[in-house]
């Protein structure tokens, strides 16, 4: 069993942990590295928009602010099931 994922958009330096972004009510897997906020499972060579977005470019999408008050660690346990 292996809880801990690395990102492939920053050659796997960054952990993915996963946020809840309390006023959506939504938990998304992030690289605390390089902010990639993922859309699918981790690929090797990953494309922005269809695999990855900006946690920030998310949070304005949806009209949520960039600030860590608006999001909360989730267990690591579930990181697991990205
Ligand atoms: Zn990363």
């Amino acid at each position: 069993m292996n809880n801990v994922i690395t990102c492939s958009r920053c050659n796997y330096q960054g952990q993915i942990k996963k946020l809840r972004i309390k006023r959506l009510e939504q938990e998304v897997p992030v690289c605390e590295e390089c902010d990639a906020l993922w859309l699918t499972p981790l690929r090797e060579e990953p494309v922005y928009g269809v695999d990855f977005i900006d946690f920030k470019s998310f949070l304005e999408g949806q009209g949520v602010k960039y600030d860590a008050s608006e999001w909360e660690p989730v267990d690591a346990g579930s990181a697991s099931k990205i």
